[in-house]
């Protein structure tokens, strides 16, 4: 049995896929993206979380069967509502058997895992193969910007994004739009040509750049230091992806 860190659970919420879900947010990252939006999920040490008039503890050691049997209470809900258990974090694939073994006790309910696809090929074989859907996050495909934006080489991404598309796991590639970073004509016509043609993607949602991050560093007791304008207005451009008939939206 094995056990894992998880820092926050949502219940019925109503973006993180198909249907009403309930949402797993498991800790620890090995990424360090420059406009990370959940900076409690980067480190897998609890961490106190302090808003006006409330302190929380994020970072909670849950059995896999004691996680299971939580989430699966709640298995007739999310089946009538034609949804599931969505994986997010920090990184979900960080604790790669704590999260199979609780995915094989839920059988029957859909599951989606929401990732950078940062993982080891063994790790992700093993947790993709075990999802209905997958979000796949994919930054930037200039291996420099990434290193630099991000702290990790983007190899391992777009090899994972490949393997995932061979194994017939149907995915959703999710770009989030960072100012002057990853919103960029280049980026986005990279991306493009990355994905079109991939026989499993669901379409490409374009996420635009989500400004309360700096909130949630002071929260957590953390500094936010984006090396980019944040007040520069983010672009949206469809354009490469309506080329190759990838169906893309601004979520
Ligand atoms: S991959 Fe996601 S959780 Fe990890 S640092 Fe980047 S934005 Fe944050």
């Amino acid at each position: 049995m094995t056990s894992g860190i998880v820092f926050d659970i949502r219940e019925f919420t109503l973006h993180d896929g198909p249907g009403i879900r309930t949402t797993v947010f498991l800790k620890g990252c090995p990424l360090r993206c420059s406009w990370c939006h959940n900076p409690e999920g980067q480190s897998r040490a609890p961490q106190t979380i302090r808003a006006p008039g409330r302190e929380r503890l994020a970072g909670k050691e849950y059995a896999a069967d004691e996680l299971a049997a939580l989430l699966g209470r709640q298995a007739g809900i999310l089946k009538t509502n034609e949804g599931g258990v969505t994986f997010s974090g920090g990184e979900p694939l960080l604790q790669p058997e704590f999260l199979a073994e609780v995915i094989d006790r839920l059988e029957g309910i859909h599951i989606l895992l929401d990732t950078s696809g940062y993982a080891s090929e063994e790790d992700w074989r093993r947790v993709v193969g075990r999802a209905n859907l997958v979000f796949f996050d994919l930054k930037l495909i200039d291996r420099e910007a990434h290193r630099r934006y991000t702290g990790g080489d983007n190899d391992l991404i777009l090899r994972n994004l490949r393997t995932m598309n061979a194994m017939a796991v149907p995915f959703v590639v999710r770009v989030p739009l960072v100012p002057g970073v990853t919103d960029t004509d280049e980026n986005l016509a990279a991306i493009a040509e990355t994905v079109c043609g991939l026989a499993g993607l669901q379409g490409v949602d374009l996420l635009p750049y989500n400004k309360a991050a700096g909130a949630k560093y002071r929260a957590a007791g953390m500094e936010f230091k984006p090396d980019y304008d944040e007040e520069r207005e983010v672009r949206v451009n469809l354009a490469p992806f309506e080329r190759c008939r990838v169906a893309a939206r601004v979520a």
